[in-house]
């Protein structure tokens, strides 16, 4: 592969100062879009007490309220919008499993930004012109089909835009068409490649990259995604409320995600405290966008949580960088008081011997006591006649899920695939205590 060039260089490589400059001069045009356009956003400032005054550089942040999920409910559809509706000319939402999606508009100018940033990060990864790329992930409202498709046609990249579903049709066409870049979340990315390994195709397929979203990808689930298609596997970050995907983006160099600080300024914070933490240390992540228009958040809490860290990168970008997510605070389950992530399960399943990927966390209250029960996916029937084999099994995840997690966890071994599969996010824990 030919060294990645940058989208945008001149903005890429920014000094520090540089940076931090250009962050306070577009936080202060931010907060007085808000102020003179956005009543809602602007009422929870004033109920702090703050004017724009107070909020002239990043450090001044700490004093403002978070944005948070709740808002959009209490506000739908529209109610968070610093634009008149005439000016929004696209909506997407969040795919809300209950009750109404949060809805995210943009205007002409956030469009081509949104555009620039995903281009920013698949040619951070070697994505050029020459490419063609398959789009495995739902178009609709969800903000993955329609994000990566216009940056992709930003950069000049063939457009295959397959959606996600029907898999032996999306491998017939990787073939035909000659796809070199799959762009789905890692879940369904994993599932095409476990097809294309049985189907015996990997030969014939002329794929190269992979832009993995939507998620959270474990390291052990990428090597596994590479393994099946000889594809190098790349993360990249983004939410609805905030812009979608390109908020952030692996380069080659795949050490962390390089988070476009020209357009957003990262927070970590303590999910309980709601304090700010300083780089390096792990908490949830929190971004004010500083160039929306249609829709400028400030301190919008993600529930992600990650670490940032602003070590320079190799590549010469000089982007502050943000670990890969380890799970959504959302998503964490609390289980006899112990934080348990379903990636830190995942990372010891993904790798053993005669096991396959997909997986069920099943949590349920007996008594005053939770128990965590997982189902795992044999990838072999056979094993299922062998009980000396299951146990053996059963046993070494045990071993290893005590190690990681500190708790005692029920196993069950299930034939090949009889878990669900996931064409979108993957849906992996089943909470029956509530
Ligand atoms: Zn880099």
């Amino acid at each position: 592969m030919n060294k990645p060039q940058m989208w945008q260089p001149e903005i890429e490589t920014l000094s520090r100062a540089e940076i931090n400059e250009l962050q306070n001069e577009r936080l202060r045009e931010t907060v007085s879009h808000i102020f003179k356009n956005a009543p809602i956003q602007r009422a929870k400032l004033e109920a702090a007490s703050l004017t724009p005054g107070d909020i002239q550089t990043t450090d001044d942040l700490v004093k403002v309220p978070f944005t948070v999920k709740n808002d959009f409910r209490d506000s739908y559809p529209f109610g968070m919008f610093a634009v008149p509706q005439r000016e929004i000319v696209r909506l997407q939402g969040t795919s809300g499993t209950t009750g109404k999606p949060t809805i995210a508009g943009y205007t002409r100018r956030d469009m081509v930004t949104w555009a620039d940033l995903i281009a920013r990060l698949a040619t951070a990864v070697g994505v050029t012109d020459e490419d063609i790329a398959q789009i495995s992930f739902g178009y609709g409202l969800f903000t993955g089909g329609f994000g990566l498709h216009q940056g992709m046609e930003r950069i000049g990249v063939t457009v295959l835009p397959m959606s996600s579903g029907n898999t032996e049709r999306q491998l017939m066409m990787m073939q035909d068409i000659g796809t070199t870049v799959l762009i789905a979340t890692p879940s369904y990315a994993l599932y095409i490649s476990e097809m294309a390994h049985e189907a015996g195709i990997k030969d014939k397929l002329k794929l190269r990259v992979g832009l993995f979203g939507g998620e959270g990808c474990t390291p052990e689930m990428r090597a596994k995604i590479e393994e099946n298609l000889g594809i190098t596997a790349t993360n990249n970050y983004g939410m609805c409320e905030l812009i979608g995907p390109g908020l952030s983006g692996e380069c080659f160099e795949r050490d962390g995600l390089h988070i476009a600080e020209d357009h957003f300024f990262p927070e970590i914070i303590d999910p309980d405290t709601g304090k700010r933490l300083p780089y390096g240390q792990q908490g949830e992540l929190v971004v004010t966008t500083l160039t929306k228009e249609g829709l400028p958040l400030l301190r919008y809490r993600t529930r992600d949580i990650t670490c940032l860290y602003t070590e320079p990168c190799t590549c010469g970008r000089t982007h502050i960088r943000m670990a890969p997510t380890r799970g959504r605070s959302d998503d964490m389950l609390i289980i006899k008081g112990v934080n348990v992530f379903p990636s830190q399960i995942e990372s010891v399943l993904i790798g053993m011997p005669h096991i396959g990927p997909h997986y069920l966390l099943l949590v349920r209250r007996e008594g005053v006591s939770d128990t965590l029960e997982i189902k795992v996916e044999l990838t072999d029937s056979s094993v299922l006649e062998k009980y000396s084999e299951l146990e053996k099994i059963q046993q070494r995840i045990k071993d290893k899920l005590r190690v990681i997690l500190g708790l005692n966890v029920k196993v069950s071994l299930v034939a090949p695939k009889t878990i669900e599969r996931f064409q979108g996010k993957a849906k992996r824990v089943v909470d029956l205590r509530s």
